[in-house]
Parts: structure tokens; sequence; C-alpha cells
């Protein structure tokens, strides 16, 4: 008799702090999936039959998300075709290993695979887009996170898939929260729905790994042997990211659960920012409307591609012209 407080018959391996049990290895990964498929259903992020992009950046999220939605695939729930999609920014040194594990992951699971580089798309890489900076930390991950978001949707058009995944989890969402209401960036708020959809863009964006703590992604990564990418990039600025990580987790080492109900009060404030306030002067849910430019969906005139796109042409020779 083992102490697992599930099965009962493997010893116990992990403790989940904030619902006191004690998991064996593969009670800890099947309740880890459980509650993945849970995610899914409960916000109707996919159907049976569609084809399905994942964003694999080759990290341990990513990964992860891969791996269990392959699982979930295999099991009696919905049945979709997968296809990861991987953004290859172009960073010296660092994405190569990343792509090398994505692409590995995928030929061990059968994954049809959808390589896109900022090369191809923008005209230029990272690099390149940064060369040009003194203080190579400056806000290069907001510059460097339009160009990404855009390259998955590129992907995602290119892959035809209905819909995109991506591994943002509980922790992922409960710092963005924050961080927008630090920023004072209220109709944010409104659009960290786990499940979206965009009028101008013919591709759903949903997060199944919304409710599953990093330390269990991490965990689950472990035990399952997923090799995943050990360095940072090298452009990465966390800033007040990295402050409000380190308060929430010693929140959490406190009192045990915190994450989970910060989780439940953003989820239910989010929810209802995103249907707009039936008193009229609330936050409005998110809209877009064709870039100016290059038509593609913008929150404003012309969208944050284009916008950045003429920062790296004045001032690198990567005029893309
Ligand atoms: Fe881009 Fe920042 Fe990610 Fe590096 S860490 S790939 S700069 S978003
Ligand atoms: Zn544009």
């Amino acid at each position: 008799m083992g102490d697992c407080t599930r099965c009962g018959e493997r010893p116990s391996y992990y403790t989940r702090r904030y619902s006191g049990e004690s998991l064996c290895a593969a009670c800890f990964k099947e309740t880890t999936v459980e509650k993945v498929r849970r995610t899914i259903s409960k916000y109707g992020m996919l159907s049976r039959g569609e084809r399905v992009g994942v964003a694999v950046s080759g990290g341990k999220d990513s990964l992860t998300l891969l791996r269990i939605l392959h699982e979930l695939n295999s099991g009696s729930g919905p049945k979709s075709e997968l296809v990861a999609l991987t953004v290859d920014e172009g960073v010296a040194g660092y994405r190569d290993e990343a792509i090398d594990h994505a692409r590995a992951l995928c030929e061990e699971l059968g994954v049809e695979h959808v390589l896109v580089s900022y090369g191809e798309l923008f005209g230029f890489s990272l690099d390149q887009a940064l060369d040009w900076k003194d203080d190579r930390e400056l806000s290069s991950c907001s510059m460097c996170g339009v160009f990404r978001r855009r390259a998955i949707d590129e992907a995602a058009v290119k892959a035809k898939v209905d819909v995109v995944a991506t591994a943002h989890n509980l922790d992922d969402y409960i710092q963005t929260f924050l961080m927008n209401l630090l920023h004072g960036d209220v109709e944010r708020l409104g659009w960290l729905d786990p499940s979206t959809y965009d009028d101008n863009f013919p591709v759903r964006r949903v997060k199944p790994l919304t409710e599953v703590y990093e330390e269990e992604i991490a965990l689950y990564a472990y035990i399952s042997k997923i090799p995943f990418q050990s360095v940072s990039c090298p452009y990465m600025h966390e800033g007040l990211r990295s402050d409000v990580r380190d308060y929430l987790n010693e929140l959490e080492a406190k009192h045990p659960g915190m994450k989970n109900v910060l989780l439940r009060s953003a989820l239910d404030v989010t929810s209802k920012l995103s249907k707009g306030d039936p008193s009229g002067d609330g936050v409005a849910p998110k809209t877009t409307v064709p870039c100016g430019k290059c038509g593609k969906p913008s929150s404003m005139g012309v969208c944050g591609v284009c916008r950045m796109t003429e920062v790296v042409w004045q001032h690198t020779k990567y005029s893309g012209k």
C-alpha cells in the first residue's frame, strides 16, 4: 500500500498544498491532464474535427501543452488534428535549441510542424531589429511580442487551422491581470478571456493551461522527461513582471491556494468586462479594425507591427525594400 491520496497504491511524490492531496507521479499526471480537459470543455475551446494549431516555442509550457493535447486526443474526448506552430525570431545561439526540441517532440508524436520566421515575414530577424539599440533590454520584449503575435497568426493562416492554442498558464494569467491593474490598463482586463474570437480574424485563440500552476507544468515536463530549452532569451527583460511573480509566489507560500482564488476573481472580472458593462459606461469588449497600412486586425488605425516596423526601418539598414 502506498500513501498516494488518490490511488492508495503508489508512494506519494508531490503534495498539492492548495488541495491537500499527496499524489504519486502517475496520479499527478492524470489529474493535470484531467484539469486541462475540464478547462477545454468549460470554455468550449476545441471541437471535434477541428484543426488545432499549437504554438510551440520549445519551452516547457508549450511542449507540455502539445503533449497533453496529444494525450487528450488519444482518449475519448473530442478528436482534433494537431499542428505545431513555431516562430523563429532569429536570435543567434538561442532559438536553434528550442526549435530542435519542438521538432523532436513533433516527430515523436507524429504531429505536423509548421515553422515561420521573422526574416521571412518581416524582412529582419530579432537580432537585426534590435541591432541599433544601445540598451538591449529596453522594452525588447514589448517590441518582440508584437511581432510574435503576428507571426503566430501568420503561421495559423499558413497551416489553415481553425484555432490556435497557446501555453499561457495560471501564473501567466494572474501576473498579466495584476500588471494591467498596476499599469492602469483597465481596458485590457477585458481582453484576457481564456478563449477569444476576433471578427476580423478567422482563427480563434484559446489557452488550455489557464488553470494549471506553472510549477505543476514544470513538474509534468520533468516527470514526462520532456527535454526543453534551458537558456533564456538574451533580450528577456521582465521588469515589473518578475516583481509581480515573486510577490504572488510569496503569497502562495504563506497562503496555499491564493493563486487559484485570484484566478477565479480575475476570470470573473474579465468575463464581465469582455461582455461589456450593461450600464453603458463601463469597459467595452475588445474590437478590432483593419490596419490602415497592412489590413490586418488592429486595435487602432495602424497596427503595432506596422508601427514597430517603421521604427526598425528608421534605425537599421533592414528597410525591407
Ligand atoms: Fe521576444 Fe522577449 Fe521572448 Fe526574447 S524573451 S523571444 S525578446 S518576447
Ligand atoms: Zn498593419
